[in-house]
Formats: C-alpha cells, sequence, structure tokens
C-alpha cells in the first residue's frame, strides 16, 4: 500500500458555526508485502479514520493511494469498492457491535463467500470451517450455529478476524483489535494476528495506542499526532531511541510491561489539541519541551534522519 497526501476533513457544527476538522492531514505512508506497520498515537489522533479511509469506508478529501501498484481511485463504484473489499479488509476494535447480533456465526462468515462469489454450495460450509479453525475456534462445527452473544470477547473478535480474513484479502487494517479484550486473551490474539499475516502473505496496519503491543506486532511504527505522522522508523529503532517530542513522551508514559497497560490518553501532559482548532506551526508546541519560537509558526516538514527514519520536528536537520 502506498498513500501521498491523504486528507480527511470533516465539515462540523451548523451553518454559519461550521468549522473544517482535518483529521488526516496528508500523510504519506507506505506499507510493504508480507509488513506490519503499526500506527501509533493517543485517541484523537485521527489513526482510526486514517484506516477508515484507506478501507474506504470514508472518502478521502485530497490524496492518492496505490495498492499493488495500481492506483485506487478517491471515489469507487460500487463494484469497484467490492472489488477493492477483496484485497482491503478492517478488524475494528469492539467485537460486540461489529458482528451482527441476529446472525449466526456461520452465516457472518459465509455471507462475504457467497457475496463475493467465493464458494457454492457445500463449499461454502467447509471454507467455513477452514476459517474457524483457522483462526481458532474448534471444533469449528460447535461455533456454526452460535449466536455473538454466546461467546467471548475474545472469541467473537477471532469471528472479526476469520471474517476478514475470508476473502483472503491482501491487506488488513486491524484497528486497536485487542483494546476491549480481556487482558488474559490480547497477546493470544496478537499471536493470531501474526501467524495468520505470515501464513496467508498478507500486510497488516494494526491500530494501538499501546507502544509495547505496537513493538511486539509490527516491523515499522509510525507515530501520528494531531492528523500528523511525526514520527516513522524500525520497530526496535523508534521504540529504543525515539526521536520526535511526542514519541519519547509516550515512551515515558508507557508502564512497564508488568504494571498494567497504556492509557488512551496521557495524563498531566496537556492534551491533544482539537482537531478543528489546531495551533499554527507543529501541533505538538502547546505540549513539547523543546519548542522554539519557530515551531509556532509553520508545521515542519517531514525529514529523512537515516535512510529507514523520518521526523517531522526542527530538532532534526536533514543529515547528509
Ligand atoms: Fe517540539 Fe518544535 Fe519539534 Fe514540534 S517542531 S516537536 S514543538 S521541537
Ligand atoms: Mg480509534
Amino acid at each position: 500500500l502506498e498513500v501521498r497526501g491523504l486528507v480527511k476533513r470533516f465539515r462540523i457544527g451548523r451553518f454559519p458555526r461550521t468549522r473544517v476538522l482535518v483529521a488526516v492531514n496528508h500523510v504519506d505512508l507506505h506499507v510493504g508485502a508480507r509488513e506490519v506497520v503499526a500506527l501509533v498515537g493517543e485517541s484523537g489522533s485521527g489513526k482510526s479514520t486514517l484506516a477508515r479511509v484507506v478501507a474506504r469506508l470514508e472518502t478521502p478529501s485530497a490524496g492518492r493511494t496505490w495498492l499493488e501498484g495500481q492506483e485506487v481511485p478517491a471515489r469507487l463504484s460500487r463494484g469497484e469498492l467490492l472489488a477493492y473489499r477483496r484485497r482491503v479488509q478492517m478488524i475494528f476494535q469492539d467485537p460486540f457491535a461489529s458482528l451482527n447480533p441476529v446472525h449466526t456465526v456461520g452465516y457472518i462468515l459465509s455471507r462475504p463467500l457467497v457475496v463475493h462469489g467465493l464458494a457454492t454450495g457445500k463449499g461454502v460450509r467447509a471454507r467455513v470451517e477452514e476459517l474457524l479453525e483457522a483462526c481458532g475456534l474448534t471444533p469449528a462445527r460447535s461455533f456454526f450455529d452460535r449466536y455473538p452473544h454466546e461467546l467471548s470477547g475474545g472469541q467473537r473478535q477471532r469471528v472479526g478476524i476469520a471474517r476478514a480474513l475470508a476473502v483472503r484479502p491482501r491487506l488488513i487494517l486491524a484497528d486497536e483489535p485487542t483494546s476491549m479484550l480481556d487482558v488474559s486473551v490480547r497477546l493470544d490474539v496478537m499471536n493470531l494476528l501474526l501467524d495468520l499475516k505470515e501464513q496467508e502473505g498478507l500486510s497488516l496496519i494494526f491500530i494501538t495506542h499501546d507502544l509495547a503491543a505496537a513493538r511486539y506486532m509490527s516491523d515499522r511504527i509510525a507515530v501520528m499526532y494531531a492528523g500528523h505522522l511525526v514520527e516513522v522508523g524500525p520497530a526496535d529503532e523508534v521504540i529504543g531511541e525515539p526521536l520526535h517530542p511526542y514519541t519519547r513522551l509516550l515512551k515515558r508514559a508507557a508502564p512497564k510491561p508488568e504494571a498494567g497497560l497504556q492509557p488512551e490518553r496521557l495524563e498531566g501532559a496537556g492534551d491533544v489539541p482539537e482537531l478543528g482548532a489546531l495551533p499554527p506551526g507543529c501541533p505538538f508546541h502547546p505540549r513539547c519541551p523543546f519548542a522554539r519560537p519557530e515551531c509556532r509558526q509553520a508545521l515542519p516538514p517531514m525529514q529523512s534522519v537515516t535512510p529507514s527514519r523520518q521526523v517531522r520536528c526542527v530538532l532534526y536537520g536533514a543529515r547528509p
């Protein structure tokens, strides 16, 4: 996947008091074949919107997208959207809300196979069983006629993963897929995603506010703040030696592994600016301990610090 200059604006409020909220602000990002990229940031940073735009659940306001070298138009016809869904799937945060409660697991998983014409007759049931087994829901037969409310949160998220996998996509966007699950099953679900990524040879964008989860899951990390990407690089390097002051703040706020979970928003460190009322210049300047006068003037460009690391901050001049 390659996106360049991706923008998503929303108009909020009522005339004449409408404001424009820029949830995704000129994002450039690529995800390689079989690569896992973690998108990290506090709640309200725009990461879910970025995923929804890439998945074309929202239409981008500007920017270009390529998938497997082919450009994907901003607006897709119904037929094009259906074809795109076969290649790009999303897994949602809330496994309770994302599965229709009136349908059985068997029905939920057979739908995409039928809609996309991927199986017929007995083949549907066979493929659903295969998906259930691949996602650790065994014995598969015992899940066929169950309803979402009869499953645990972890099992429900496995159904969500199986549903995304049904069409054999090339890219899965997983939006905080473990944040609503019990701590005890989070690692299982993360490992399932990694195993499936290997087996199916797909690429993954893993969205999280938890740096430890990002490091565990990903090859590269992209840090998002107020709609902008502010740092991108190999996961170990970004966490081992974060460059952007915001990434450093996230790392300092990260609990020790045993101490529990990273909060969705950092306490006592100032607030994420409202996307409809961003300060001029670097959006992080009101919270940044290193802010200089020029930080209030203009948005710093994304700069390459090494061939694999980029950071959007005036502290890092381009190095030859
Ligand atoms: Fe801080 Fe300035 Fe860098 Fe923004 S550009 S993160 S305000 S030092
Ligand atoms: Mg979100």
